[in-house]
């Protein structure tokens, strides 16, 4: 690996700072991410969070890491409340629908994976099922019992969140302190067969009516929320891992509940850097499923939703993101997608610029400055938005270089060409898409017919003409250049 590596931070949501990363194993990360609950069709928001993650393992990829992702799918145990309360949501939706639970899951798993394939993601290394770890589970909940730190009433299985206090913290990730909690929730007590309101449900009884269920040492019952991805991070990557990521809002209890299992079962912290991707949002309002404010992708992609002046490619709503820090809440509008357009636009067409530079025998400025700026940006957590920023300066030069102001050598173009396809499209993950490209077939094929037009006229000395064709594309942000190699053109931005 390269000296640019070496200075990879990460911000660690346990520790609530910046810190340089340094992988348990040399050379190898090992990334849990949530993975989304298969009981409907992923909105925009929960995109945000899994494009969020896709760069950090490009980048990681990029650094020469081997990586091994692993991102689950929730197909059983999310009650429709956190609080152990309620429908399970799979069930719910297979009961409304009157149709097995599985047959939901995979609905809604096919429509996950075509989502986020449309926006390029890469696949994750393992994805892993609940309802395909359901033994895993009950091993952990019979260890947490045989540890003390839970308890068994009425053929469910609650983790005494009371007594793991007394020798570890709970509530570390998310900065709640205990004693607020049961003040807090206090009211609470007493409705639920629970000792204590904080306690979490890591197998729950199955009632009679209950559709998904499986036989356990206290009766039939499904898994707790929680304990799925406990079971599946340490099953495929250690009681000790690198980097566990999830949307902000997973922090508290899912997170938590996930680090206190761990700790009782394995006596050790199970994950080194925590990382949390913010929200998007609508209106200013969280995007979520239950709600109702959000957006599909495919509305988005066809323009369909009232909201949007137009549609917008996968290509340009990823851009968008990513001109945000994914730890910064952004805010979804027609408007700052059509700014994303413009910006994305300017960065693609110069990207196309730069393969007809002319070279130079010297250059005129250090190109090692620029890529450098790149690794930097991309050091420092992730900064996607500073890295595009410096984008555009690259953008910037290549014009300038075009115009003949700057100059570069043939052996620098090719390391900028390199270097820029590498970081626009393997890190940030960014496609040509095929509508820019269509559209810059026909455009190609059209300016063939109009050069030669004009080159005829020249020909003929009816300058007039010539002048003519290459002026009005001038004034439509066209531009012609004659060269030793005939005429080219450039988009102006
Ligand atoms: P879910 O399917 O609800 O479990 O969510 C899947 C992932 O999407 C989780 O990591 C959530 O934190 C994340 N998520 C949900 N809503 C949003 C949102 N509005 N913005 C960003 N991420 C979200
Ligand atoms: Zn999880």
């Amino acid at each position: 690996m390269s000296e640019t590596t070496s200075s990879l931070h990460i911000f660690n949501s346990l520790s609530g700072k910046k810190e340089p990363f340094v992988p348990i194993e040399d050379k190898h990360v090992g990334m849990y991410v949530c993975g989304p609950t298969v009981y409907s069709n992923v909105h925009l928001g929960n995109c945000r969070t899994f494009i969020s993650f896709d760069l950090v393992f490009r980048y990681l990829k990029h650094l020469g890491y081997s990586v091994r992702y692993v991102r689950n799918i929730t197909d059983a145990g999310h009650l429709e409340h956190d609080a152990d309360e309620g429908e399970d949501r799979i069930s719910k939706k297979a009961r409304l629908e009157q149709i097995e639970p599985m047959e939901v899951v995979q609905r809604y798993t096919v429509d996950f994976h075509k989502t986020l394939a449309a926006f390029n993601t890469l696949a994750p290394n393992i994805e892993p099922t609940a309802t395909g770890h359901i033994i895993e589970q009950i091993e952990i909940v019979k260890e947490i019992i045989a540890s003390g730190y839970a308890y068994e009433v009425g053929g469910s299985v609650y983790f005494d969140v009371e007594k793991f206090n007394t020798t570890n913290t709970y509530g570390a990730l998310s900065g709640r302190k205990l004693e607020d909690m049961i003040h807090n929730t206090r009211a609470l007590s007493g409705q639920s067969e629970k000792k204590a309101p904080q306690d979490f449900a890591l197998w729950k009884k199955a009632e009679p009516q209950h559709i998904m269920r499986w036989p356990s040492p206290w009766g039939d019952g499904f898994p707790g929320w929680h304990l799925e991805c406990t079971a599946m991070s340490t099953k495929y990557l250690g009681d000790q891992f690198d980097i566990h990521g999830g949307g902000m809002d997973l922090k508290f209890p899912h997170h938590e509940c996930e680090i206190a299992q761990a700790k009782a079962v394995n006596k050790k912290n199970p994950v080194n850097t925590w990382m949390h991707a913010n929200m998007l949002t609508l209106n200013g309002k969280k995007m979520a499923k239950s709600t109702g404010n959000n957006i599909l992708p495919n509305e988005l992609f066809d323009g369909s939703n009232a909201l949007l002046s137009k549609p917008f490619s996968p290509d340009v709503t990823k851009f968008f993101m990513l001109q945000a820090h994914y730890r910064s809440v952004l805010d979804l509008s027609s408007d700052a997608l059509e700014a994303a357009e413009k910006g994305y636009n300017r960065l693609i067409n110069g990207i196309k610029l730069l393969s007809q530079l002319p070279q130079s025998n010297e250059s005129s400025v250090d190109i090692t400055k620029s890529i450098q700026a790149f690794y930097d940006a991309m050091n420092d957590d992730f900064n996607s938005p500073v890295l595009i920023a410096e984008l555009f300066e690259t953008v910037k030069l290549i014009h300038r270089v075009s115009e003949g102001e700057d100059k570069l050598t043939a052996s620098d173009l090719e390391t900028l060409q390199k270097t820029i396809d590498a970081f626009v499209f393997d890190v940030l993950g960014l496609t040509l898409d095929a509508s820019s490209k269509e559209d810059n077939a026909f455009l190609d094929k059209a300016l063939d017919v109009l050069i030669e037009m004009r080159n005829q006229a020249r020909a003929s000395k009816d300058f007039a003409t010539s002048d003519r064709i290459r002026d009005a594309l001038l004034e439509k942000g066209i531009q012609l250049k004659d060269g030793k190699d005939g005429t080219s053109y450039s988009l102006m931005s």
